[in-house]
């Protein structure tokens, strides 16, 4: 995956100039690429509307081409971008910069003038995306100002999220939990917005390829979950419950095996319908998240895609990005906090520690008990993300919050959980998230945060409620008013 670089110009300034440009718009790129967390390809300068119309279209027919930066370093006049922009269909991002920080006030001449004129040359191309409606993000700046590469980096995150979820494929296991709404949705408007595919397979052909994995396979994976967890001595080698750990490794390996055999990055499990499956999958399920897969409980694709795609978005950044579940609240005034968790499937990648892998009973499901890993999430920033399917669309909302250490340790809760603190503060929070008919699934994420959501939305045409620090209640009913009329209008008849 990378990007590519477009420096706009025009053939009047003539060879001398155009070669200036070339050199200073490479040495920007350069510049912008060392701290970008993809590749960047410089493209030479443009300066007519066929050639512009041409990379606009090999952009879009490259695969490994996920987004375009675009700078007018002199004039472009722009009625020669129109076509390209017209055609474009990759992200793009406008980065409003010029190659020298200082002015040489002392030896400014008309020659530097004639070079340097970013100032005016990206209003023009400001107009002309404005005009054509072209979806895109502004960065003002310049790229020795470490702010400016690291916004333009959170774009570029958001644009390779947006490439995952257009080939994303998911398989779910078995049909959405009876009766539940919010889980729903519809996957043929999803395959057209985002581009992920939802299919669903039957839970006993995963059931076959756990039955099918081997042993000395199970053994191996046994120890390495006896390396990398604190293990409860019941499920050790010689253990009581060492047989049920065995088992947990064997849904790892058929679900793997699964997954990379028919090409899925994401999927979903039902408890209510597991088939010849012993235990509900639990602690495959945590590993497969913190292996970068998908996931969502109950058959939630939505949350599944949306974990997955945020998954892409965030590699490479600290922190961690799990499946989550607001589960229940602590009320009193002046310490209100969520605790969030799931009846087993949070992901390790959000542990403040090394997590202890557990067996206890489940009655949810109705089988063997399921392994588990355990933890506390790590205290710390982070973001909730849910989607909704509205009927004529789909809505993201987010909500800023501070994961904090739970005021007491939790000895009696066996499932892993995160507890924190919404801002503004949980009222507001709780109120806004309810009135914008966002689910009780979503995606927490340490890694990311709201800017990132934000160019991913716009990138997709996907609408995004933030509710952060400044939100008020008020103010945030309206905005879903507005928002309602404006996606309406923006869908056209
Ligand atoms: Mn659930």
């Amino acid at each position: 995956m990378r990007f590519w670089f477009l420096t706009g110009s025009q053939g009047l300034y003539g060879e001398d100039t155009l070669r200036q440009v070339a050199e200073q718009s490479q040495r920007i790129a350069e510049i912008l690429g060392e701290g970008l967390p993809f590749e960047l390809e410089w493209r030479p300068v443009l300066t007519d509307a066929a050639a512009i119309r041409r990379v606009c279209l090999e952009a879009n027919a490259d695969d490994e081409c996920i987004g375009l930066i675009a700078w007018m370093h002199t004039f472009s006049p722009a009625k020669m971008w129109i076509a390209g922009l017209d055609a474009l269909r990759k992200p793009l991002l406008h980065l409003h910069t010029q190659a020298n920080v200082e002015l040489p006030w002392s030896s400014i001449d008309m020659d530097f003038m004639n070079l340097n004129q970013a100032a005016h040359g990206d209003r023009e191309f400001g107009y002309i995306q404005s005009r054509l409606g072209v979806p895109r993000k502004t960065v003002a700046g310049h790229v020795s100002d470490p702010a400016v590469v690291a916004r333009i980096g959170t774009w570029a995150r958001a644009a390779a999220g947006r490439a995952e979820v257009g080939s994303l494929r998911l398989a779910r296991f078995g049909d959405n939990m009876r009766d539940v709404a919010v889980t729903e949705g519809d996957k043929v408007e999803a395959q057209l917005r985002f581009g992920v595919s939802v299919n669903t397979y039957g839970v006993n052909e995963l059931v076959e390829a756990v039955d099918a994995a081997a042993d000395a396979d199970v053994s191996a994976l046994v120890k390495e979950y006896d390396d990398l967890y604190r293990m409860a001595p019941e499920l050790r080698v010689g253990g009581d419950r060492h047989e049920s750990l065995r088992y947990a490794a064997r849904i790892e390996l058929g679900l793997r095996q699964f997954l990379e055999g028919g090409g899925f990055k994401a999927f979903t499990t039902n408890f209510e319908d597991l088939g010849g499956l012993r235990q509900l999958p639990g602690l495959a399920v945590q590993r497969l998240m913190a292996d970068g897969y998908g996931f969502g409980g109950e058959g939630d694709w939505k949350t599944s895609v949306l974990l997955r795609t945020l998954k892409v978005m965030s590699a490479g950044l600290p922190g961690g990005t799990s499946f989550m579940e607001d589960y229940t609240y602590h009320l009193t005034p002046g310490e209100e906090v969520i605790l969030g968790a799931h009846m087993l499937e949070v992901c390790p990648t959000i542990a403040s520690d090394t997590p202890s892998c557990q067996i206890h009973p489940l009655s949810i499901g109705g089988r063997e008990d399921p392994v588990r890993l355990v933890f506390d999430a790590a205290p710390g920033p982070a973001v909730v993300v849910g989607l909704s399917d509205m009927g004529e669309r789909f809505r993201l909302v987010a909500n800023e919050i501070d994961v904090v250490a739970p005021p007491e340790p939790l000895p009696a809760l066996p499932v892993a959980r995160a507890v924190w603190r919404p801002r503004p503060d949980l009222r507001t929070s709780a109120e806004s998230w309810i009135t914008a008919g966002a689910p009780h699934h979503t995606v927490l994420s340490s890694a990311l945060g709201a800017e990132e959501l934000t160019d991913f939305a716009d990138m997709l045409g996907v609408e995004l409620l933030v509710i952060d620090e400044a939100t008020t209640p008020r103010q945030f009913a309206k905005e879903l008013r507005w928002n309602q009329a404006y996606y309406r209008l923006a869908q056209g008849f």
